[in-house]
């Protein structure tokens, strides 16, 4: 599924093409992208929309319009854009909505297994509505290991997770996950309160270059990502551990193991990525107290 580099990526490419844009036309043909509503009730509102800014928040492309409305886009598991000049379209059985801008081009949605969403919602509700779902992003300069640390503090999770909860840091899915905690040196089970401050900043910085790895490569290319012009990343040539079970770790040679974690299939080094060793580090400072949330949220 598009994580945070991903639906970036997506979003950098839209941006120019998008902004200033009047919608003309838009046909919604599946009703499970905006459902409970019905895709023509949506559609006739976003015709005559003008996009003020694409934005993102997490794994959500935010397309902010003039009237102050938004148009929040998941695209989930199979979700993606392509922007195509005026009638140039390809056919698309998986086509499930197109926007045709004033410039006569033509913005569509296509999504293979149909979990992707379209909402839009009005100016009042843009903000609380991403609050309530979407943690800090990890990529502003001015998140730090602390912010990180008061997420993970109380909870007795394991860290994978604790980091894959949209509301401890926006936009980590399973692959840059795995990646993060590799660069952190970290198992994915150690129970995230039990992180040092060596680890917690161990961790943020792992979060990081991960991701902006991603967003170098312009995303990885698993099942049907692609970038808006047709083309696609080339990350997944650059995964540390994700999908290498039985590869040699790049940093010590030992073979990467794959475990379950968070109900996820997980890879790790472990030699790289020991058990214990963070819980032996941050024993005599940890605090019993009874985790405040075990809810999760994959958003
Ligand atoms: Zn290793």
């Amino acid at each position: 599924m598009p994580e945070l580099p991903e639906v970036e990526t997506v979003r950098r490419r839209l941006a120019p093409v998008l902004e200033g844009r009047r919608l003309e036309r838009v046909e919604i043909l599946d009703e499970r992208l905006t459902r409970p509503l019905a895709p023509a009730a949506v559609a006739r509102e976003l015709e005559g929309e003008v996009v003020r800014e694409v934005g993102r928040r997490g794994k959500y492309l935010v397309v902010r319009f003039e009237s102050g409305r938004a148009l929040l886009i998941h695209l989930r598991m199979t979700g993606s854009l392509r922007h195509a000049p005026a009638g140039t379209l390809p056919d698309d059985p998986y086509r499930r909505a197109v926007a045709t801008l004033d410039d006569a081009s033509d913005v569509a949605y296509r999504d293979v297994r149909r979990f992707g969403t379209w909402l839009l919602l009005e100016p009042s509700e843009v903000e609380a509505y991403l609050a309530a779902r979407v943690g800090r992003e990890p990529l502003e300069r001015t998140f730090r290991a602390r912010d990180l640390a008061v997420r993970l503090a109380a909870r007795r999770a394991p860290v994978k997770a604790a980091i894959l909860d949209q509301r401890t840091v926006a936009g980590i899915g399973n692959i840059y996950a795995d990646e993060a905690l590799w660069r952190a040196r970290i198992h994915p089970l150690t129970p995230a309160r039990d992180l040092g401050n060596e680890e917690l900043r161990a961790l943020h910085r792992g979060i990081r270059r991960a991701l902006e790895a991603g967003i170098r490569r312009q995303g990885s290319t698993l099942r049907d990502y692609a970038l808006p012009d047709g083309t696609s990343g080339a990350m997944q040539t650059e995964f540390k551990v994700y999908g290498r079970g039985g590869e040699l770790c790049d940093r010590c040679g030992t073979p990467i193991e794959k475990i379950r974690a968070a109900g996820r299939g997980t890879w790790y080094c472990p030699r790289c990525q020991v058990l214990g060793r963070a819980t032996a580090y941050a024993a005599s400072s940890s605090s019993r107290r009874p985790s405040r949330s075990r809810r999760q949220s994959s958003v």
